[in-house]
């Protein structure tokens, strides 16, 4: 049961961190045009079939159908497949897939900074394509959103654990890293959030390590576990050079 699933991440999670420094935190941005949105002012627009790409316009997201819509379809059948399975008898609203994805979008900023050091991708770029960071999160019911998962353990797997089974998911991974190749970046880290027999991808795309001032952090898991433990979701990555 849990390998077929394990073969179908439940999401494709596009909340993926600003690749550069200039960029607000967990900015969102156009999957078709790569605008940035500025926080103050919240025009862009949610996919409402996958819930998970971004828009800067009706023509962007128009524009970006043909090429959306196979991944966009996946991840919406992995989403309705999760809500036939209600976590609990209290909880008959939740569904993992939905949790998972609040998860991924409340603490982008700290999971991709531990796929970055995970991956030890400051001294060895290339890694990038070999690895993934998993993150086994355990379940906690807990009436506060910011609660509900700890971590159970974290893996550097290989990055074919993700790509391989899901070809769709895989081809949009792709698409991503051209894009961020395109712009300098070494390509993107997938960070896997897995709990239970669901999990989620999130493609995080990475600059190229000369822009990147973030330190290497040894103790990462350390980090990633308290601030996941203590629901906090203003994690900045640690630097000791010019700002991160
Ligand atoms: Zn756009
Ligand atoms: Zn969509």
């Amino acid at each position: 049961m849990a390998t077929a699933y394990y073969a179908l991440p439940a999401a494709a999670n596009y909340y993926t961190p600003s690749p550069h420094q200039h960029r607000q935190r967990g900015a969102r941005m156009c999957d078709n045009c790569g605008a940035v949105e500025e926080p103050t002012i919240k025009q862009f627009r949610l996919c409402g079939g996958c819930m998970t790409t971004n828009y800067c316009s009706p023509d962007c997201q128009k524009m970006h159908w043909p090429r959306h819509k196979t991944i966009c379809q996946h991840t919406s059948s992995q989403i309705a497949a999760s809500k036939q399975q209600p976590l609990s008898a209290d909880y008959p609203e939740e569904n993992m897939a939905k949790l998972l994805r609040r998860f991924a979008s409340l603490h982008t900023s700290l999971l991709g900074w531990a796929g970055f050091q995970a991956l030890q991708l400051k001294r060895i770029p290339a890694n990038v394509r070999q690895s993934a960071l998993l993150v086994e999160l355990s379940y906690r019911p807990s009436s506060d959103p910011h609660r509900q998962f700890s971590i159970k353990g974290t893996y550097v797997v290989p990055r074919t654990y993700v790509t391989a089974r899901d070809p769709l998911v895989a081809a949009d991974i792709q698409r991503r890293e051209e894009r961020c190749r395109h712009a300098g970046g070494i390509g993107c880290a997938i960070v896997l959030v897995q709990c239970g027999a669901l999990s989620q991808v999130m493609p995080v795309e990475v600059d190229a390590p000369g822009k990147i001032t973030w330190d290497e952090r040894v103790d990462w898991e350390d980090v990633l576990r308290h601030f996941v433990d203590a629901g906090r979701t203003d994690f900045k990555p640690i630097s000791t050079t010019s700002r991160g």
